[in-house]
C-alpha cells in the first residue's frame, strides 16, 4: 500500500537528514529560518544535477556559453530591472497569532482546494479575481477576497483578524565600503539573469557570438520571502540555473516554443513519470513578458514550479541601455527577405530558470522508495533510493568481505584505480547486508564485494541496487560497466 503524501514527505525530509543529503542551516543554535545547508552526499547528488543541466545547455550546443558573474553588482542594475519599485509580494498578518502570510498564496491554496473538491468553475472564478487584483496592484481587493472566501489561518484554529495587505520588497540589501553610507547600498542578486545581460556584449564580441546564442549560468540568489514554507521549496538563499537565449525580435515566440519543450524533454530523460509534470501557462504576465510558462511537478504537496520558460522581450536589454546610456545593440549582418542586413537590433530574449533546489528535492522525492522484501517465512524491507546511476552521489562501494586475511588490501588496491573516474566508497564495517542496505540508502547503482576467490582468480561480486541481482565479474572490467551506466551518454 502507497504511503500517504504528507507521511513520504515528512520521510524523505528525515531521509535527507540522516544520510547527509540536506541539514538546517545553524542547527546547533536552533536553525536559521529557510536556510539549508548541504551535506557529503546533498552535495554531490546537486553537482550531479548542475553538471547535467551544464552539458545539456553548455557542452551539447555550440551556439551557447557559459559564465560566473559577481552576486554583488552595481545597485543602478537593480533599479533598471524594476526589482527596487516591483520585485515585492502582497503579505497579510493575522493579528491574533501574529503569523505573516503572502496573500496570494493564501488564495492559491483556497483555489487548489476547490480543484482538488471538483469545483472548477469556482477554482477558476477565484483565479480570475485574484489575477485581476494583483494586475492591478489592487490591495484592498486582496483582502476583499481572502475574507470573501473565509479563508482561515493555516496554522491556527482561531478566526483570524487580517491586517491589510501590504508590498514586501523580496530583496536583501547590504553596504559596501568601510565607511558605508545610504549610496553605498548594495544589493544581493534576486536571480542570476541579470549577470547575464549586462555581460551580454562582453560574451558576444570577445566570443564572436552571432545570432541566436545563449549564456548560461549557474549561481546564488537570495530572496527574502514573507513565508518559507515546504522544505528547500522556498528558500531565502538558493540556487538557480538559468540561461539566457538571444533572438532576432519576430522569432522569439518560435524560439519559446522550442526551449518550452527541450526542458521538459530535459526533465523526463531523467526516466520521470511525464505524468508527474505538467505546463501551467501564466496568465498574469510579468511587466517584461510576452509569454510564459512552468514547467511543474506532482510534489506530495501538489504541484509546484520548478522550472519557468519567459519570453522577456528586449525589456532587460533596453531598460539597461537606458539606465548606463552604453548601446545594448547587435549589429546582425545576414540578409532579410529584400536581400538587406537586418542592420542594428536590441535582441529578444528567452529565459529558462530552473531552481537547483527545486530539482534536487523533486529527485529525492522520485527516487524514494520504501520496498517490502517480506518473505512468507520473514518481514524485510529496505529504503532505496532509485537515482539515475549519472545523479548517484556514490557511484559504487568496495567491501571486503572480512577485515583480515588481505581482503581489505585487495579491496583498496581495486579502489584506487577506480577512483581516478568514479566517486567510491570503502566500508569494511558490519555485514555484508548492512552494508548494502547503507548504500541502498544513497542510491549507489553498484556494491562490490572482495573475497577470498578475489585473491586467487582477480574477480569480485558485484551487486546491482535496483534488482539486488549479484554476479562475479573480473576486476579489470569493472571500470568498463560502471562506466557504461554512469555514462553522461545514457543522458545527453
Ligand atoms: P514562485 O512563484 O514559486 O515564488 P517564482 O516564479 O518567483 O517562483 P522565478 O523568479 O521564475 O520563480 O525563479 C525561477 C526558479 O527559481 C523557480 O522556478 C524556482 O524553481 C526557483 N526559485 C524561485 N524562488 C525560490 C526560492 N525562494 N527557493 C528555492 N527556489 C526558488
Amino acid at each position: 500500500m502507497s504511503k500517504p503524501t504528507d507521511e513520504l514527505f515528512k520521510n524523505v525530509i528525515s531521509h535527507c537528514k540522516e544520510y547527509g543529503f540536506v541539514f538546517q542551516s545553524s542547527e546547533i543554535y536552533d536553525g536559521l529560518s529557510a536556510v539549508y545547508d548541504y551535506g557529503q552526499n546533498g552535495s554531490e547528488l546537486k553537482n550531479n544535477i548542475k553538471t547535467y543541466w551544464w552539458k545539456s545547455m553548455v557542452q551539447m550546443h555550440d551556439n551557447i556559453v557559459g559564465i560566473d558573474s559577481a552576486i554583488f553588482m552595481h545597485p543602478t542594475i537593480w533599479k533598471a530591472s524594476g526589482h527596487v519599485d516591483g520585485f515585492s509580494d502582497p503579505m497579510i498578518d493575522n493579528k491574533v497569532t501574529n503569523k505573516r502570510y503572502r496573500a496570494d498564496q493564501l488564495l492559491e491554496d483556497k483555489i487548489a482546494k476547490y480543484e482538488a473538491d471538483g469545483e472548477a468553475d469556482k477554482a477558476a472564478a477565484l483565479q480570475t479575481a485574484m489575477d485581476n487584483a494583483l494586475k492591478a496592484e489592487d490591495l484592498p481587493r486582496l483582502k476583499e477576497l481572502i475574507i470573501e472566501q473565509d479563508i482561515q489561518d493555516p496554522l491556527s484554529k482561531d478566526k483570524p483578524d487580517w491586517t491589510d495587505v501590504r508590498q514586501f520588497n523580496l530583496m536583501f540589501s547590504t553596504q559596501m565600503g568601510a565607511i558605508a553610507g545610504d549610496a553605498d547600498v548594495v544589493y544581493l542578486r534576486p536571480e542570476t539573469a541579470q549577470g547575464i545581460f549586462v555581460n551580454y556584449l562582453n560574451v558576444q564580441k570577445s566570443g564572436r557570438m552571432k545570432i541566436p546564442f545563449g549564456i548560461a549560468q549557474i549561481g546564488k540568489a537570495f530572496r527574502n520571502e514573507v513565508i518559507a514554507r515546504q522544505f528547500i521549496i522556498r528558500m531565502r538563499e538558493f540556487e538557480q540555473m538559468e540561461m539566457q537565449y538571444f533572438v532576432r525580435p519576430g522569432t522569439q515566440r518560435e524560439w519559446f516554443e522550442k526551449w518550452k519543450e527541450a526542458r521538459l524533454k530535459w526533465h523526463l530523460a531523467l526516466g520521470t513519470d511525464a505524468a508527474k509534470y505538467r505546463y501551467h501557462e501564466h496568465t498574469k504576465l510579468a511587466h517584461y513578458a510576452d509569454a510564459a510558462y512552468d514547467i511543474e511537478f506532482d510534489f506530495p504537496f501538489g504541484f509546484k514550479e520548478v522550472e519557468g520558460i519567459h519570453s522577456r522581450t528586449d525589456f532587460d536589454l533596453s531598460q539597461h541601455e537606458k539606465f548606463s546610456r552604453k548601446k545594448m545593440q547587435y549589429f546582425d549582418p545576414e540578409l532579410d527577405e529584400n536581400g538587406k542586413p537586418y542592420g542594428n537590433y536590441i535582441p529578444y530574449v528567452i529565459e529558462t530558470s530552473i531552481g537547483l533546489d527545486r530539482m534536487f528535492l523533486l529527485t529525492m522525492i522520485n527516487a524514494y522508495e520504501e520496498e517490502d522484501l517480506s518473505t512468507p517465512e520473514r518481514q524485510d524491507s529496505r529504503t532505496v533510493l532509485r537515482l539515475h546511476p549519472c545523479l548517484a552521489p556514490v557511484k559504487a562501494a568496495i567491501f571486503p568481505l572480512t577485515k583480515k586475511d588481505g581482503l581489505p588490501e585487495k579491496a583498496r588496491e581495486i579502489m584506487d584505480k577506480l577512483k581516478l573516474d568514479f566517486n567510491i566508497q570503502y566500508e569494511e564495517k558490519d555485514a555484508i547486508g548492512k552494508r548494502y542496505r547503507r548504500q541502498d540508502a544513497i542510491g549507489t547503482p553498484f556494491c562490490i564485494t572482495v573475497d577470498h576467490q578475489t585473491l586467487e582468480d582477480n574477480t569480485v561480486t558485484i551487486r546491482h541496487r535496483d534488482t539486488m541481482v549479484q554476479e562475479r565479474v573480473a576486476a579489470d572490467d569493472l571500470e568498463k560497466i560502471i562506466g557504461g551506466l554512469v555514462s553522461w551518454k545514457n543522458l545527453l
